[in-house]
């Protein structure tokens, strides 16, 4: 993918701002996201490799960009080839 820095939300027209998007990957003593990494994205019909861990497979990463204005947030996978070349 090849991000654009003049991206506009289609509702508003006003320019889009990139976010990470991150998931938590550990709760904390109170139930609080302790850790966080990068949300990624898998085929729909991928299922878990590991006997004991229980990865599914990775085609990439999800990133977004956000309207300041409505909070519409645009979502687009960029495999982890392409991660590198991503400029946001
Ligand atoms: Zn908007």
């Amino acid at each position: 993918m090849n991000a654009t820095p003049t991206m506009h939300c289609p509702d508003c027209r006003v320019e889009l701002q990139a976010i990470k998007l991150v998931a938590p990957t550990s709760l904390g003593f109170r139930g609080e996201p302790a850790a966080h990494r990068e949300l990624e994205y898998a085929a729909l019909e991928a299922t878990s490799t590991g006997r004991f861990l229980g990865r599914i497979p990775s085609l990439g990463f999800v990133c977004g960009f956000i309207c300041p204005d409505c909070g519409r947030i645009n979502f687009y996978g960029v495999g982890h080839e392409s991660k590198t070349n991503v400029q946001l």
